[in-house]
């Protein structure tokens, strides 16, 4: 039987594409549970969006994406959930697991555009752009629900 597409933020598996130039890997026992249930398909929003890694770290003020030092990035950061959604309508992906906070991947509570690590309600620009288009999310926070 085919496995379902889990569409899923790179930086859970290991790959050192965050801000900061690392990680932040899910168990890697975790990681095996998924891959037998699911086909992986990775990706990483803010580095399909032409991002440099490492990059300056950025927080969503409204409906901008802006920079520590006032860059405006918002349009890097549209292009990579475009990437994101394509891969979704590509593989008939319907369920995607991405990074709690990121002002790209989190979902339901992010940073609230001062970087003085306060949370608000919200989601990243990728994941508003995908549950908006019908697709379930899910964060390394509840990523029981998913196995
Ligand atoms: Fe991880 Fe998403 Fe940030 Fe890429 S954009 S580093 S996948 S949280």
């Amino acid at each position: 039987m085919n496995k379902p597409y889990l569409l899923i933020s790179m930086c859970l598996l290991g790959e050192p594409c965050r801000y900061d130039g690392k990680s932040v890997p899910l168990d890697g026992t975790i990681i095996e549970k998924l891959k037998e249930k699911y086909t992986i398909v990775p990706v990483c929003p803010e580095q399909e969006g032409g991002l440099p890694t490492p990059r300056i770290p950025a927080e969503r003020k409204g409906e901008k994406v802006v920079r520590r030092d006032d860059v405006d990035v918002t349009a890097e950061y549209r292009k990579g959930a475009e990437v994101a959604l394509s891969l979704c309508r590509r593989f008939g992906i319907s369920i995607a697991l991405m990074k709690a906070k990121s002002p790209s991947c989190g979902a339901g509570r992010i940073y609230d555009g001062t970087f003085s690590g306060t949370l608000t309600d919200g989601d990243g620009v990728t994941v508003s752009l995908l549950s908006g288009n019908g697709i379930k999310i899910f964060t390394e926070n509840d990523i029981n629900s998913l196995l």
